[in-house]
């Protein structure tokens, strides 16, 4: 026998079947038994969450020859034939695969005919949304007047690009996100059927992720339970979600929290080595962190989806931060998300992204005045403050120029030593376990800007070489700057000129 992902095999049948949306299901229901249904229904919610369920029960229901209480009988040669999507009557259109423009004008040209089998004909269009306009007004022309042997079903993740006049013309219902208590016993009773063994945290951890949508969560079950087999535990589901577990979210904000840069860089580090992807990281963190908000502003602890064992310490996290700190810290996180699309060093990006929220977090007042102090100050002329010959003797002087323009990398050279100065090149030195700081300050842009602020205080060009010592405190091999850029930043991107 073939295999049939789970989805399909659990697909609701019946309304009842249907999970979270009661306020629909009794509806369409009691339109069903006292023959009130409308010409022309709208199925809007978010993915996964039952419209093209309810839309094919529906259609079952109306040419059903034995319906029970308004529900499908599943047993008659309509519904069976209509389950086999081999039913006449029954046209699904996937207005997101083609645009729909041909089916809409072969429907426009076949509505006016009676029904081939059953009752009613009955059109569904899935992702309605994505029609084009031609074919739009094509089905507003059929929706105008339909025949009353006609049952339209629209369903669309998106109302809003549907027009208004389309809009109209249907009865609406909104399908919301079921909730993860629903999700979690639906999916405890699948696994019972399948004769699957499933650990409470990974069936409560598959249900959060779904956030909402009953077909993800099955098809995330489906895919745990294809790696694990018939043993599935919480490290299962992390694999195959790529994610981190809650604690270890929890852990990430606290290092931030507690400014510890060292928990942070070895937390990240085993993240990587166990290879979890970076973006799924950043994505959990965002969740977490909004979670966090709602813990700040729901009066009760409905919305909150998080795990029992982690409340205890998310309140505390949460009761630190104040609401604005708290959605700063979502804005910043998010910008990371959406530049990590376009980078390659996912690792670093999330670094610094953590990092500013450490630096925020520690001086939140200066850093905006130092950005507003800078800014007229820069076309002036470049004063010459430090003779150039005691640029090491002097250092002190200079981190305070630099920290005035930029407490982060301020931050990050503290840690530094000047080591020489000789023909305009000055090298500086980290010791081994500030490998984070090192890379970061050898950063291109980074690099720059230090350069341009040490130029400007001694009034010559500098050019700025950092080193990093290893564990016996020497430098341990001779790497040019080009062989380490190409180490921070992939030697595919570089290009040397002279
Ligand atoms: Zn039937």
């Amino acid at each position: 026998m073939s295999y049939r992902a789970l989805y399909r095999v659990f697909r609701p049948q019946r309304f009842s079947e249907i999970k979270g949306q009661d306020h629909i299901s009794t509806t369409l229901k009691n339109a069903l038994l006292a023959d009130r249904l409308a010409h022309a229904y709208l199925f809007c919610g978010p993915r996964g969450t039952g419209k093209t369920s309810s839309a094919k029960i529906l259609a079952k229901a109306v040419n059903c020859l034995h319906p029970q209480d308004g529900e499908p009988c599943n047993q008659c040669e309509n519904c069976l034939a209509i389950n086999q999507e081999s039913f006449l009557d029954v046209l699904e259109i996937d207005a997101a695969s083609n645009r729909g423009i041909d089916e809409i004008r072969d429907l426009r040209d076949k509505i006016r005919f009676a029904p081939a089998q059953g009752k009613r004909k009955v059109y569904i269009i899935d992702e309605v949304h994505m029609l084009t306009t031609e074919a739009f007004n094509a089905l507003l022309k059929t929706l105008e007047e339909p025949p009353s042997h006609v049952l339209f079903i629209l369903a669309t993740t998106d109302p809003q690009k549907i027009p208004l006049t389309v809009l109209s013309r249907c009865q609406r219902f909104d399908f919301r996100k079921i909730n993860t208590e629903e999700i979690r016993q639906h999916l405890a009773d699948i696994v019972a059927e399948e004769n699957v063994s499933i650990s409470p945290a990974a069936l409560t951890t598959i249900a959060r992720k779904a956030s909402g949508g009953m077909r993800d969560a099955i098809s995330i079950l489906d895919q745990c339970i294809a790696f694990a087999g018939k043993q599935v535990e919480i490290s299962h589901v992390e694999m195959v979600l790529g994610t981190i577990s809650e604690e270890d979210t929890a852990a990430l904000l606290q290092a931030v929290l507690e400014q510890n840069y060292q928990k942070l860089f070895d937390l990240l580090t085993s993240f990587a080595a166990s290879g979890k992807e970076m973006k799924q990281i950043l994505r959990d963190l965002i969740e977490y962190c909004r979670q966090l908000l709602m813990l700040n502003v729901a009066a009760d602890g409905q919305l909150i989806n998080l795990s029992e064992n982690i409340l205890i310490l998310a309140r505390q996290q949460a009761k630190q931060l104040s609401l604005p700190q708290l959605s700063k810290i979502v804005n910043r996180l998010s910008e990371a998300e959406k530049d990590l699309r376009y980078s390659n060093q996912p690792q670093i990006l999330l670094e610094t992204a953590l990092v500013d929220l450490i630096l925020q977090q520690a001086q939140p007042i200066q850093i905006q005045q130092t950005t507003t102090v800078a800014k007229p100050a820069a076309p002036q002329p470049v004063r010459k403050l430090i003779a150039s010959d005691s640029l090491i003797q002097q250092w002190g002087e200079i981190m305070q120029q630099i920290r005035q323009q930029s407490i982060k990398l301020h931050a990050f050279l503290t840690e530094a030593k000047p080591v020489t100065f000789e023909q305009g090149e000055l090298i500086i030195r980290f010791p081994a376990q500030y490998k984070f700081h090192y890379n970061t300050v050898s950063q291109l842009d980074n690099l720059r800007k230090i350069e341009q602020i040490i130029s400007q205080a001694v009034g010559q060009a500098v050019k700025v070489s950092p080193q990093l010592e290893n564990e016996q405190g020497n430098i341990p091999q001779e790497l040019t700057l080009v062989e380490e850029t190409a180490k921070l930043f992939g030697s595919d991107i570089i290009e040397i000129k002279d």
